[in-house]
């Protein structure tokens, strides 16, 4: 493992070994010129380790994340830690005051802003502040989304896993499905991932809410990286019982409506559906005409309408094939959990 700094330094400041520091960090300036500021805690472990830093609200409406973060700054001491958490809040201060996912000036949308750059748009220069005193500087991160609104988003990782590093990163964190792929340019993700700072993607859930049982396994999820990585040397890795890489190569698209009229989900609260099946059905006010919408292939729903009506056009939901080895596992799994009289948690 790398040499580790002891000291966690940030905009000139330094943090201590065994120190916790909350602070606001001006990234902007509302119109009447008072601060925009981020919560921040770091928590700076005793014991030399690697930093990773944890952002949730780059879509201010997006707060299953904000609830994760919350719980990991208050959850473990720096006395235990073997490393550095940089727990960041919230990002997008005016989006989560306006409870909206961009940014309420011009719509802009920070999660495409980044690494940004200090004489930019509104985004750019938020982005830019972020990225050089807190991110730049740790080894790896994770970034915490929802769904946008009217939809939901099964619990699952993204993350570019032709990148080693990343990969390793994305399987210990122990989501039953990892999207593969480089991510939209201007992402946290991709621009820390390009500086050398491997980050993922942690999809959960819904916009406007806190879901239980989503931040319960998304807490699992960081403890199991803190364990991987050994800022937790004494913890336990949380196995999922499978995991499921989706690549390029797999087939996955947005099934969508092709009549206006009322949606019916049929998925209950499964992720998996067989081809063929049966998952939305579209009818008209007067139910003359009754539209199914049927699965093309065996897969599963990685994201899904909430808003139950819909034009010619609207996404229904997001299907990724699986093979048949992985069939077989989830399958095995889901019978197991079953036995157990439980559900596959994921939306
Ligand atoms: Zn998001």
């Amino acid at each position: 493992m790398a040499e580790f700094s002891n000291t966690f330094h940030y905009n000139g400041e330094t943090v201590e070994p065994g120190e916790v520091r909350t602070l606001r960090h001006g990234i902007s300036e509302t119109y009447l010129g008072d601060p925009v500021e981020i919560p921040v805690t770091i928590i700076n472990g005793r014991h030399p380790g690697p930093s990773v830093f944890l952002t949730a609200a780059i879509h201010g409406d997006e707060l299953n994340g904000v609830k994760v973060v919350q719980e990991v700054a208050s959850r473990y001491s720096p006395t235990e830690l073997h490393g550095t958490l940089v727990c960041v809040h919230v990002v997008n201060i005016p989006g989560y005051l306006a409870q909206q996912r961009y940014l309420p000036i011009y719509d802009l949308d920070l999660n495409r802003s980044f690494p940004g750059s200090e004489r930019s748009n509104t985004a750019e220069r938020m982005a830019n502040a972020l990225f050089t005193t807190f991110i730049k500087q740790c080894d790896f991160g994770l970034d915490f989304h929802t769904s946008t609104r009217n939809r939901t988003t099964m619990f699952h990782v993204r993350a570019d896993m032709n990148n080693p590093n990343v990969a390793r990163l994305a399987r210990s964190f122990g989501a039953n499905v990892i999207l593969g792929g480089g991510g939209d340019g201007g992402s946290l993700r991709g621009a820390a991932t390009s500086a050398g700072t491997p980050t993922i993607t942690i999809e959960m859930g819904q916009a406007h809410r806190f879901q239980q049982r989503l931040i319960k396994r998304a807490l699992d999820g960081v403890e199991s990286v803190l364990a991987e990585y050994e800022l937790l040397p004494d913890r336990a890795i949380h196995w999922p019982g499978w995991i499921k890489v989706i690549d390029d190569s797999s087939d996955k698209r947005w099934l969508r409506a092709d009549v206006g009229g009322l949606v019916e989900m049929h998925h209950g609260r499964r992720e998996l559906v067989y081809e063929g099946e049966v998952i939305a059905t579209i009818s008209d006010h007067f139910r003359d005409e009754v539209h199914e919408v049927t699965a093309p292939f065996t897969g599963l729903l990685v994201g899904l309408l909430q808003n139950p009506v819909a034009a010619p056009g609207h996404p229904l939901c997001h299907l990724v094939s699986v093979d048949d080895r992985t069939l077989e596992v989830i399958e095995s799994e889901q019978d197991r959990i079953q036995r157990r009289n439980a559900v596959l948690e994921g939306f």
